[in-house]
Parts: C-alpha cells; sequence; structure tokens
C-alpha cells in the first residue's frame, strides 16, 4: 500500500522550512512553496514552475495540497455565503464568508463539534468530535479564497477577497491552539496570505490560561463571550465560567491588551430576552468591563430550534445600547447577516450530522432554559 502524502496544508512556513530540509532542499524552497500554495492557491505542484524538476517530481510523490471538501454551499440574498465541510466520519464544519463595501470576512471553525457546552449555542449542543488540524483549518481560507477569485475571473495574487479572518465559527479555538497558531501564523505571514493581525481575530469564551499562550504565541485581535454581567448567570450559561469566573477573565484580558494589536477588547454579548437584557443588567455590565479598555458588541439572538431562548425585541436592544454608551462603554449592536440561511454558528452542519442523542438534549435544554427565565423573572419584580 502506498504510504500516505503529507498534506502541505498543515505547515506554516517554520514548519515548511523543517519538512524541506528534511529532504535536503533548502529554505528558500519554503518560501517559494509557501507562496505557490497560498498566494496563487495552487495545488497542483507541475504548475510551480520556478522550482527545480527533481523537486517537484519528489513534491509529487510525497505530497498534496488538499483542503477539505465543501459538501453544501448555501447564498444569502445580502452576498453571505455559507459552505459546509466535509472533515470525515460524518462530521462537517462550517464556515460563512461575509462581503462589505470595504472588506470581505471569513468566519472559520476550528473543532468538529465544540466542548464547552454553552446554553445558547447550536454548537455546543451538538457535542464535540474532535480539534481540526491545521490543514482543515487553513483549508478553509484557501478554498474559499480560491472559490471567491475564480468566480471574480481573477487568479492574480494580489485580487484579495478576504481581507479579515474571525475564527468564531464552530469550536472553541484557544482549546485547540497546536493546529490554529501555525493556521493564524499563515494567515498573517507576507508570503502566503498577508493579513494584517488586527484582522485576524480569535473569539474565546474565557479560557484564561490559553489566552496568556496566545498571547505569546500569536497575539492577534481578541474577542471575549461574555453574554452575562455575573457570574451567577454566566455558570448557567457558560459552563467555563464556574471554571474561569469573571474576575479571572477581565484580568486576564487586562493581560492580553499587553500584547494585542488593538488597544482594546471586543466583548460579545449575545441578547437573550428575559435573561440578560435589562436595564439593571446593562448596568453590572458596565461596573464588570469598566477597567477593561474595550467595546462592546451586542448580538441579536438567532433562535434555533429546542434552544428554548428568545430574542430580544429591538427596541430593548436600543435601550440596552444606549445605557452602555451613555455610561462611557463603547458599545454596538452588530449587523445581522444572511439571516435567510442560517448563517449562525453551527446551524448548517446541525443538519449534516447530529452527533448526540438530540431529543434528550434538547429537553434538558428547554428545561435549562425555562429555571433561568424563571429565575430572571422573579429577579425583575
Ligand atoms: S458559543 Fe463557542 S464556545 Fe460556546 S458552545 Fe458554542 S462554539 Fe463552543
Amino acid at each position: 500500500m502506498a504510504a500516505e502524502r503529507i498534506n502541505l496544508l498543515d505547515f506554516d512556513r517554520e514548519g515548511l522550512t523543517r519538512w524541506c530540509d528534511g529532504l535536503g532542499e533548502k529554505p528558500f524552497r519554503a518560501v517559494q512553496l509557501t507562496r505557490w500554495i497560498h498566494r496563487n492557491l495552487e495545488s497542483d505542484f507541475s504548475r510551480m514552475t520556478n522550482l527545480a524538476k527533481s523537486f517537484r517530481a519528489k513534491l509529487e510523490e510525497l505530497a498534496e495540497v488538499r483542503p477539505p471538501e465543501p459538501i453544501r454551499e448555501q447564498i444569502s440574498s445580502d452576498g453571505t455565503r455559507k459552505w459546509a465541510f466535509d472533515v470525515g466520519s460524518g462530521n462537517a464544519v462550517e464556515a460563512v464568508y461575509i462581503p462589505e463595501d470595504d472588506r470581505g470576512t471569513l468566519c472559520i471553525s476550528t473543532q468538529a463539534g465544540c466542548a464547552m457546552g454553552c446554553l445558547f449555542c447550536s454548537t455546543g449542543k451538538q457535542g464535540f468530535a474532535r480539534n481540526l488540524k491545521t490543514s482543515e483549518i487553513v483549508g478553509q481560507l484557501f478554498w474559499a479564497e480560491r472559490e471567491l477569485r475564480r468566480e471574480a475571473g481573477t487568479d492574480n495574487p494580489n485580487d484579495r477577497m478576504i481581507s479579515n479572518v474571525v475564527l468564531m465559527g464552530m469550536g472553541e479555538p484557544l482549546q485547540n491552539l497546536e493546529a490554529v497558531v501555525p493556521a493564524v501564523r499563515l494567515f498573517m505571514d507576507d508570503h502566503a496570505y498577508g493579513i494584517s493581525r488586527r484582522r485576524v481575530t480569535i473569539s474565546t469564551c474565557g479560557l484564561v490560561n490559553q489566552m496568556d499562550k496566545l498571547a505569546q504565541l500569536a497575539p492577534v485581535a481578541l474577542a471575549v463571550s461574555l453574554h452575562a454581567p455575573t457570574n451567577e448567570l454566566r455558570d448557567k450559561l457558560m459552563p467555563i465560567n464556574r471554571k474561569h469566573p469573571l474576575e479571572d477573565l477581565m484580568a486576564a484580558c487586562r493581560r492580553y491588551l499587553k500584547y494585542a494589536p488593538r488597544d482594546y477588547v471586543t466583548f460579545e454579548y449575545l441578547m437573550l430576552s428575559g435573561v440578560n437584557d435589562s436595564l439593571e443588567q446593562a448596568d453590572q455590565l458596565v461596573n464588570l468591563v469598566r477597567r477593561v479598555p474595550c467595546k462592546v458588541n451586542l448580538i441579536p439572538f438567532n433562535p434555533f430550534p429546542g434552544s428554548g431562548l428568545a430574542k430580544t425585541d429591538r427596541e430593548r436592544v436600543l435601550a440596552f445600547e444606549r445605557r452602555m454608551n451613555d455610561a462611557g462603554i463603547v458599545t454596538t449592536i452588530r449587523k445581522t447577516r444572511g439571516d435567510d440561511i442560517d448563517a449562525a454558528c453551527g446551524q448548517l452542519a446541525g443538519q449534516v450530522k447530529d452527533r448526540t442523542n438530540r431529543a434528550v438534549r434538547l429537553i434538558r435544554q428547554r428545561k435549562e432554559a425555562a429555571s433561568i427565565l424563571n429565575a430572571a423573572g422573579k429577579e425583575n419584580d
């Protein structure tokens, strides 16, 4: 049986240099290869014309450039595109492309499923399958950029379709640092995608120790999923809070900012009707984040079947936003995109495979949501 080929999408430039060295090739070959693969988006070694023929022959024998296979595509009326990629064993992950006038953003996944179990999250409900490999993370950008360039009728590497990358799709990126760090380095490498580190954002639910590691290994822009202003509520919505409570998380944000490319952290705050959206909670949120240079992003909830949670109405979101801004915390409301294709985390892949006992989970989910709503109702009385 032939040996399995090495997927070169698994290597950042340093890794590729080591691999080339193992073949007796000079470091500049790794630069050439990186440029062919990640700037020209070329996967056919025979077309890499400035490589020596003998090197191309070795590559053809030993290696491949293989992004994950897209198995489904949805295009929204607002131009948002969503792809589900097959990552084997019946698992799929998704990437979402959001075109805007001045930028093109790709939201990518880092795990098949997620182990964090946030109550409001469709991906969390599907359970955890496995960490993605670097090739599967980078492969989402490689594939999407190549597809968008092809559609635009250009093969010029300077015609960049994707200017921003956010690691906010399926999974908790900081639980998969080993694969995420080389991927992020490739996003920022001028010989690869050349995206500024201000335009690469990692979103975390608050893994404090890994935030410190990320600051040392690849300090990109940071978004923290907050979603509650008190430990009591956050413990219920996000189990990670029981391990890393809010005071530890705020301290970790302040430490991260010493290394971050932006001088603020973005706090994501999902607006859940009757759960975390009162003006009193806005005041608590102000007090919580006051000592961290930050921007707060209010996100309209996108209900999914069986979530047991509802979206806050527009008036209430506006009032919450006003209260925060009046208190001096820069706060905006995220524009919803791709509503008609469920372009929120986990919803397409969930149709591909539900790897848990869905019925049991949904019943438990409804009960949990009902008890939080009850408790919130009593507090507001
Ligand atoms: S919100 Fe993020 S961390 Fe929480 S379950 Fe969903 S994917 Fe995982």
